[in-house]
């Protein structure tokens, strides 16, 4: 008996570029390297999906896994972007030496991004569809291991899929939910990008999936006061007096997408930014929020439900005025229709 496994994808030519889900998806082509005795082996592509790890590996028993998320855009001349590369190479360094894992060098990583989106270019949604590829790498420790300690072998790779907007509508608002769990603890993981996270995070989600919300907000784990996470992706407010602002705690994943939004809204828009708390008894401060991240883009947040309140930000069902200029100016840099920051496109 065994497992069904994933059949491979479609030809190219029969996807519906406008209309892709986020949904696993077999490509050809798959990156692997392999860490044993202090060092980085055999690594290449491979069209094999699938891997073959020994039972008492650590990533199975304790978690001992990171991963990150980054897209590549087709561009209007046809050129390939990647956003920030370098940013997903430092952030998966940093939830490595969280889990004590040995890190995927820099350069390394974004060469082994390069390969994949090269391999499975047929696959990049075309310019103008608003779908992307997605690249998932991801380094989890295997061998007999069974103790609870670092593994002494490890696996990287990177896999790849077309995807569409990740919550339904896009810049549609939807609503949100206040979670009574906490995704992580105070001094936890919550700053890395590990599976244990989001192990925590399944139950809640699905409470607030079938309450009818898009997904759950996480508040501080300390009191339940302040607003973290909206799910899988970093919170941001617009106040009523045009400011910026954006949660600071250690259980919040460092998203690349907020630091870039924080750059653009200083530099691009010459709005004041502020790193700080949101309470949840101060949401009339603001006029505007959404949640941002890869795989979220930016999403408006129309309601929010915490206790017997429903706070409205901007409207449940239009988005406001500074959160689309935001998603225009980031979604342009990153097709390569507006200019970027120096450093922050990669060309594949
Ligand atoms: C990956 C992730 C984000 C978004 O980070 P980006 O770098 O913007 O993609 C936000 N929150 C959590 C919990 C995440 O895992």
């Amino acid at each position: 008996m065994s497992l069904s496994k994933a059949p491979k994808a479609k030809n190219p030519a029969e996807l519906d570029w406008s209309n892709l889900g986020f949904t696993y998806m077999n490509l050809p082509y798959r990156y692997r390297a392999y860490w044993r005795d202090g060092e980085w082996r055999d690594a290449g592509l491979t069209e094999d999906a699938t891997i073959t790890i020994n039972e008492g590996s650590t990533s199975l028993h304790y978690g001992q896994e990171v991963f990150e998320g980054l897209k590549a855009y087709r561009c209007k001349d046809g050129s390939i972007n990647l956003f920030r590369p370098d940013q997903n190479a430092q952030r998966m360094q940093n939830s490595c030496e969280r889990l004590m894992m040995p890190k995927v060098p820099t350069e390394m990583f974004i060469s082994a991004l390069k390969s994949v989106v090269k391999a499975n270019e047929e696959y990049i949604p075309p310019y103008g569809t608003g779908g992307t590829l997605y690249l998932r790498p991801y380094l989890i420790g295997v061998g007999g291991n069974i103790g609870v300690h670092p593994a002494e072998e490890y696996i990287f790779s990177i896999f790849a899929m077309p995807v569409g907007n990740y919550f339904k509508g896009g810049l549609t608002p939807t609503n949100f939910i206040a979670s009574e769990y906490d995704r992580a603890a105070h001094k936890g993981t919550g700053a890395s990008k590990v599976g244990g996270n989001y192990a925590a995070s399944l139950f809640p989600g699905q409470l607030a999936h079938d309450a009818g919300f898009s997904d759950c907000i996480y508040l501080d784990p300390i009191n339940h006061q302040k607003i973290e996470e909206v799910g899988s992706a970093n919170f941001f407010g617009i106040t009523k007096d045009g400011k910026f602002v954006t949660p600071k705690s250690p259980s919040i994943l460092p998203s690349v997408t907020k630091f870039s939004l924080l750059y653009l809204a200083e530099h691009n828009f010459g709005m004041e930014t502020e790193q700080g708390d949101i309470y949840i008894d101060q949401l009339d401060h603001f006029a505007e929020a959404g949640a941002c991240g890869t795989a979220a883009v930016i999403s408006p947040i129309g309601g929010f439900q915490y206790g017997d309140h429903f706070h409205v930000f901007y409207s449940k069902t239009e988005v406001g005025p500074v959160t689309r200029k935001l998603y225009d100016e980031l979604t342009g840099i990153q097709f390569g229709d507006v200019k970027a920051p120096e450093g922050w496109i990669e060309k594949v």
